[in-house]
Parts: structure tokens; C-alpha cells; sequence
């Protein structure tokens, strides 16, 4: 297959001229492997967040397709799921290859609709690429468990197989690797998968998809369906769906979560977080600088593993105005503009909320050491732009403090002893990300034992584990028992069946019925 040509007018298959009266281009469902327009009357704006200018338009899928996508998935299966395991690696070592020859393109499209920078759009694509060639491993990742010999001519395996028809549903932040956390890792165990992508960003999913036809995945083993409430109703409460991967806010999280297991299935959430970096005196003060500095503002903020929280101890409070040069040297423009350091928000209403928040700490008390409200982008006065935004003189009961931001602002904290602030990050409802910043030893071991977060750093910001790991945020951050990709992320999309076999020699035939239990 060759390589996906994206312009800026977005013109492909899946991303097609509008059949209304308006020329903006709608975009299709993937279903049975065509790429077909909506027949939906409801349809949703999809808008470049550097212009605010309309790029495209996003059906709510009727639920006639949304009908029509799990036949498709669940007619898939059983062919799929007996497909060689090798035939199905084979599929997935395609499909990396493909990603890597697009990922510009992909990250273009990225940019257009999300609005972060292209270099951090090739980012996106790079770290779901990652999974992708984690589940090629797929060949060792489900072997099940053996026992010989458990009792006389008796033997116990167990095999690991497919669930059935999975789905997931994904947030506007990381438009191509969260879907890649979902559909290549349970499709290479051999699951057929209902997609559903956030409805802000489909156009990465759709090209995506494209490239996983191209590698050879059957029709009917990924179908795509967009929409909002009336899609992720129909996922949790669809009998054949089997299990659903959920990555987005508590609110949609939680409702899911609970909407899903009320109806049988298996799901996993990952949901919001604050993520405190706790800065030591004894840390390497340029590092720590910059690294907080590009952890609380890249992708503006709007990443769930955002260091949006600083935690200075003792001495470590002096490097407060040298943090803020640092941030006030960040450029900020359009993502596809050369040397921007940081993009626009997603909507005008995230924009607004996070200027509120702004506001809520300069109301508590709060210092604003720096302030991005009122930036104005030369050539894109429309966006949704916040510049770096600094909070200092923040107390755990403010409401900058308690609510996830999701913006280009890091709000300061500071504590005497470390002690204090590890207090602060347990007490804190959120357990997704941390870091600590120091050069003692012993100090880091303490942190990252006695800290109640599901993912440390030390002195590394953003700590996301690579793929052959599973992507661990725990408390309010996770809801689920089993978490994404990894070791894990196989145990999700599979079960176990376990048989227990005996060949006896001939003449050793039972002479009587086994009535009790063996012994
Ligand atoms: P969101 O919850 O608004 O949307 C996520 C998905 O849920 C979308 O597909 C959307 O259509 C659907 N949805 C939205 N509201 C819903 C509702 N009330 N009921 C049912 N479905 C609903 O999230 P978002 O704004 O797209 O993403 C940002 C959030 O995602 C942040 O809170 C961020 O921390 C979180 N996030 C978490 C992780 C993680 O791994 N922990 C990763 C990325 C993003």
C-alpha cells in the first residue's frame, strides 16, 4: 500500500465533500470495511482550535449504523479469532510499517483538528506506533500455562482466547495513540472491535483505519461509528459488546464504568489527574527547570500526564522566578507554525474554563505570577489560545488546586520537608502521574515507595512506561481492575480456558464409576 496524501482541505476516503449544501467535508463511518457517508440529520462541527474556522463536519451515527457496525463486527469474528495467531501478527507487522511511512500525514491531521504542534503530533503518533510493535509480540504475549503429569496420565493447559466483539471509546488529547492503546491490541488477540472516536478529532482514527485495511485486516474486524451520548449509550448497553477500553474525564468515565458492568462487560477507564512534580533543593536546578516547564506546558496542558502541579521544598522555593523566564520564553502559536512551542485549546469553552480557573486563584488568594490570559497570536486572533500561566501561594483547598486544569497552567505549591509533600500528593483524590526531582538517592526511594501514585518519575516529568509495561494511573485516575496495554492490556482482551485432559494407557480402563471426588 502507498502512502495516505493529507492536504489542509482534507480530501480522502473517509474524509469526503458534504452530500448538504455547504461544501465543508463530513466525515464517513467505517463500516464492513467501506468508508460510507452518515444518512444522520445530526451532525457536529468539527473546527481547526488555531482559527475556530469550520474544517469539517462528524455525523451522530443512527442507530440503524451504529446496528449495522456490530453485525459487521460480530460476523468478523469467528473468522478473525481463527485466523492464525502468525496471519495476524503478520497484519499488525504491516500496519507499523504503514504508520511509520505516514506519520507525518497522520500528525498533519493532528495538528488541523487538535491543534497541538507538528512535532508534538508526531509525538502522539510515535508513542501509540510503540504499542503497535508491542502487540506484534503478540505470539509470546498469549501463550497460556501448562502443568504435566498432574495426576497419573493426566495433564492441565490452559489457552488464552478472544472475548468477541470490544470497543472503545476516546478523548480529544492524544487522537492517535489512545485509539492505538485500543483496537491493535485487541484485535492481535483476535477480537473484532468497534471504535469510537472522540468526536472533536476522528480524522486521525479514520486515516488509521485506512492503513489498517491496507495491511490486510479483514473487513468487519474494525468498525468506526461516531457520535456522543447516544454511541457510548449504545456501546455500554449493546449484549454483544464484550468489553470497553474508555480513556477520557470522570464525569464520562465513571458513567461508563458504571453503565458497562451494570450490563456484563469488562471495562477499564483511564480518567482525569494532577500530577504534582516535587522539586528537592538538592535537585539539578537547569533540568528540573526545564523539565517542568515542558511538562506543565506542553500540548498546552491538555495532556493527562501534564505536570500541572509543582511542589517546591525548602530552598527549592527560590527558583520560583527563574521558572517563570523559562515559561515566559515558550512560543506560543498555531501547531503547524515553525518554533511554536505550544498550540491553542480544543474548544473556545476550554478556553474559557481555564481562564476561570485562573480567576477562581487570584479570588482565593492565590499570586499570578504569570499570566496567559490575555495573549493575543499575531494571524490567529480567533484561537483558543492561553499562554503559560503560573499560580504561586497555592493552598490544597483552592479550587485551581482541586480541579484538573487541562490547560497551560501550572499552579505552585510549597512545603517545608518532603514529608509534607508526599502528604499532599496522597491526599490528593488523583493517582495517575508524579514526579520527584533530586539527586539522592535515598530521597527518590523514599518518594517513590511511600507516594500513592500509580506512575513515578524520577527525575523523569512525565513518566507514561513504555508498552511492554501497561499504563498504570490508579484511584480517581483508573477505574477497572485490569489497566491498558502490556502484560495487561492482553489479560483485558483475552480469557482463559483451562482443560484438563487424560490419556490413559488401553488397559487401564475405570472398572467402576468415579463417584467422589479424587483424592
Ligand atoms: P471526555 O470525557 O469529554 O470525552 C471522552 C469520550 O467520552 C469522548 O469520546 C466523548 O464523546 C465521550 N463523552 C464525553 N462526555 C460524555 C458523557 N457525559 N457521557 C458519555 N460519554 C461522554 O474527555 P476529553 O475532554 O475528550 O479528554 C480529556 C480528559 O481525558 C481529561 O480529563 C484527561 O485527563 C483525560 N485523559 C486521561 C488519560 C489517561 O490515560 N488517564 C489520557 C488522556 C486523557
Amino acid at each position: 500500500a502507498s502512502r495516505v496524501q493529507v492536504s489542509s482541505k482534507v480530501k480522502s476516503p473517509w474524509y469526503s465533500a458534504s452530500p448538504f449544501s455547504s461544501s465543508v467535508p463530513t466525515v464517513k463511518l467505517f463500516i464492513d470495511g467501506k468508508f460510507v457517508e452518515s444518512k444522520s440529520d445530526k451532525w457536529i462541527d468539527i473546527h481547526n482550535p488555531a482559527t475556530n474556522e469550520v474544517i469539517g463536519r462528524v455525523p451522530q451515527a443512527t442507530k440503524a449504523e451504529m446496528d449495522a457496525a456490530i453485525v459487521s463486527c460480530k460476523r468478523a469474528f469467528p473468522a478473525w479469532a481463527d485466523t492464525s495467531i502468525l496471519s495476524r501478527q503478520q497484519v499488525l507487522l504491516r500496519y507499523q510499517q504503514l504508520i511509520k511511512e505516514n506519520l507525518k500525514e497522520i500528525a498533519k491531521l493532528i495538528t488541523l483538528e487538535q491543534g497541538k504542534t507538528l512535532a508534538d503530533a508526531e509525538g502522539d503518533v510515535f508513542r501509540g506506533l510503540q504499542v503497535v510493535e508491542h502487540a506484534c509480540s503478540v505470539t509470546s504475549l498469549m501463550m497460556g500455562e501448562t502443568m504435566p503429569s498432574i495426576t497419573k496420565d493426566m495433564d492441565l493447559y490452559s489457552y488464552r482466547l478472544p472475548l468477541g466483539v470490544c470497543a472503545g471509546i476516546a478523548p480529544f488529547n492524544f487522537p492517535a495513540m489512545i485509539p492505538l492503546w485500543m483496537f491493535p491490541m485487541a484485535m492481535v488477540c483476535g477480537n473484532t472491535f468497534l471504535m469510537k472516536p472522540s468526536e472533536r478529532v476522528p480524522g486521525a482514527t479514520m486515516l488509521l483505519a485506512k492503513l489498517l485495511q491496507d495491511s490486510g485486516a479483514p473487513d468487519g474486524t474494525l468498525n468506526i461509528i461516531h457520535g456522543q451520548h447516544e454511541a457510548v449509550n449504545f456501546i455500554c448497553d449493546h449484549p454483544d459488546i464484550k468489553a470497553i477500553s474508555f480513556v477520557g474525564s470522570n464525569q464520562a468515565g465513571e458513567y461508563i464504568f458504571e453503565r458497562g458492568s451494570r450490563h456484563g462487560k469488562r471495562v477499564q477507564a483511564n480518567m482525569g489527574a494532577k500530577n504534582h512534580g516535587v522539586v528537592m533543593p538538592d535537585a539539578n536546578k537547569e533540568n528540573t527547570l526545564n523539565q517542568l516547564v515542558g511538562a506543565a506546558f506542553g500540548a498546552a496542558g491538555q495532556r493527562c500526564m501534564a505536570l500541572s502541579t509543582a511542589v517546591l521544598v525548602g530552598e527549592a522555593k527560590k527558583w520560583l522566578p527563574e521558572l517563570v523566564e523559562r515559561a515566559k520564553n515558550l512560543r506560543v502559536n498555531a501547531g503547524d507554525q515553525p518554533g511554536a512551542d505550544l498550540g491553542p485549546l480544543i474548544t473556545p469553552q476550554a478556553k474559557e474554563r481555564v481562564c476561570n480557573l485562573i480567576d477562581s486563584g487570584t479570588k482565593e488568594g492565590a499570586s499570578i505570577l504569570l499570566d496567559g490570559r490575555k495573549i493575543k497570536v499575531k494571524g490567529y486572533e480567533n484561537g483558543n489560545f492561553v499562554g503559560p500561566t503560573i499560580i504561586s501561594n497555592v493552598k490544597p483547598n483552592m479550587t485551581c488546586y482541586k480541579e484538573e486544569i487541562f490547560g497551560p497552567v501550572l499552579v505552585v505549591l510549597e512545603t517545608e520537608t518532603l514529608d509534607e509533600a508526599i502528604q499532599i500528593v496522597n491526599n490528593n483524590p488523583y493517582g495517575n502521574g508524579t514526579a520527584i526531582f533530586t539527586t539522592n538517592g535515598a530521597t527518590a526511594r523514599k518518594y517513590a515507595h511511600l507516594v500513592d501514585v500509580g506512575q513515578v518519575g524520577v527525575n523523569v516529568p512525565i513518566p507514561v512506561p513504555l508498552p511492554m509495561f501497561s499504563f498504570t494511573g490508579s484511584r480517581s485516575s483508573f477505574r477497572g481492575d485490569t489497566n491498558f496495554y502490556g502484560k495487561q492490556g492482553i489479560q483485558f482482551y483475552t480469557q482463559l480456558k483451562t482443560i484438563t485432559s487424560q490419556w490413559k494407557e488401553e488397559d487401564a480402563t475405570l472398572s467402576s464409576p468415579a463417584v467422589v471426588m479424587p483424592t
